[in-house]
């Protein structure tokens, strides 16, 4: 019926309930017969005997006895009418009125282990953000490598200086680096990124 995944974590039962409307509560446990009056409810109270009703329920959800003085909300109405502590009370409250309460309290445990968690994230965050960076760089100078390789190559200008062999070896193992860096597969690109040709640029 009062739906609460709306409300913030930090919320406790007290304030849950809370969002039962008070004469809802008076009425389904009986409390009172209350009587409207303008804005506020008024009734023979519930906590002492009297013939004139002086007890009375406000539109903010408080109520107050002006015979025996007694005030307070509809938690406090419901401990004191069925005699329970105010948790009990908030509890009963809670269950008869569909309130779901799953947020207990949180330990300190858990916020030292959630502010650790949100900790190493960052840090996990920072480490890709450094990766990623590091693999842009080395893809770039990777890719004009080969290009200039192939180009030269293409043109046939190496050929008098290098042996052709080792030049297409080179450029073939520079390849499989880019394939790596391009890849999904992070063991792959963190092969690449840790070759000692691509860490030269990297420094
Ligand atoms: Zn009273």
């Amino acid at each position: 019926m009062y739906a609460a995944s709306s409300v913030p974590q930090s919320t406790n039962i007290f304030q849950l309930v809370k969002q039962v409307n008070i004469v809802d509560v008076i009425n389904h446990y009986n409390i009172a017969q209350l009587h409207q009056r303008g804005r506020r409810w008024v009734a023979r109270c519930p906590l002492h005997g009297e013939k004139e009703p002086s007890f009375y329920v406000f539109p903010d959800g408080g109520w107050r006895c002006f015979g025996c003085g007694e005030y307070g909300d509809s938690t406090d109405l419901v401990a004191k009418v069925f005699g329970l502590r105010p948790i009990e009370a908030a509890r009963m409250i809670a269950r008869d009125f569909g309130i779901e309460v799953n947020n207990k309290p949180i330990s300190l445990e858990a916020r030292r282990k959630a502010r650790q968690q949100a900790i190493e994230a960052a840090k996990k965050r920072e480490i890709k953000q450094i990766f990623n960076q590091k693999r842009e760089r080395a893809l770039e100078v990777l890719s004009l490598i080969v290009r200039t390789t192939n180009r030269a190559l293409a043109a046939g200008g190496y050929k008098a200086h290098y042996d052709l062999a080792e030049l297409l070896h080179k450029t073939d193992y520079q390849e499989y680096l880019i394939g790596c860096l391009l890849s999904n597969n992070p063991d792959l690109q963190l092969l690449a990124l840790t070759d000692p040709e691509v860490q030269q640029w990297l420094e």
